[in-house]
């Protein structure tokens, strides 16, 4: 827990959220700015900055945080199978556009049109 991280008092209840999943691990919740009709983020529920402090270590529960993210998508209504999917985003300090510094990653999906910032490359 990192005091003043936004994140961190999500994951712990003190901010609310949508909550969309929690366990011992980890923590997803419906982002309050969606650029989709599906955008969650879901963060570790310990304090992370970002993906630049990963080490080796770190796999196995990184896996298991990669693993949810197909379920946290069907869940909350991204299609399945070719024709569905979703984008996941995990923007990594400020040159990669992270603005709140705690190791989220978005599950970004639905039904297109999406905004322009979700889809540049879609
Ligand atoms: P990033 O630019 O990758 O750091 O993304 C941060 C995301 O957090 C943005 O998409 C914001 O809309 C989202 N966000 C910020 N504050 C909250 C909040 N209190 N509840 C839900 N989402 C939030
Ligand atoms: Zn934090």
């Amino acid at each position: 827990m990192s005091q003043d991280c936004i994140f961190c008092k999500i994951a712990n209840g003190q901010i609310p959220s949508k909550k969309a999943y929690e366990d011992e691990e980890f923590f997803a919740f419906h982002d309050i700015n969606p650029a989709a009709p599906v955008h969650l983020l879901l963060v570790p529920k310990r304090h992370v900055v970002s993906l630049q402090d990963i080490q080796e270590a770190d796999a196995p529960w990184l896996g298991r945080m990669m693993a949810l993210v197909p379920k946290l998508a069907k869940d909350n209504g991204c299609r399945p199978g070719p024709q569905g999917g979703f984008r996941v985003v995990a923007n990594t300090g400020t040159d990669g556009g992270q603005e709140v510094a705690h190791l989220h990653i978005h599950i970004i999906g639905g039904p297109r049109p999406w905004q322009q910032r979700a889809a540049p490359a879609a």
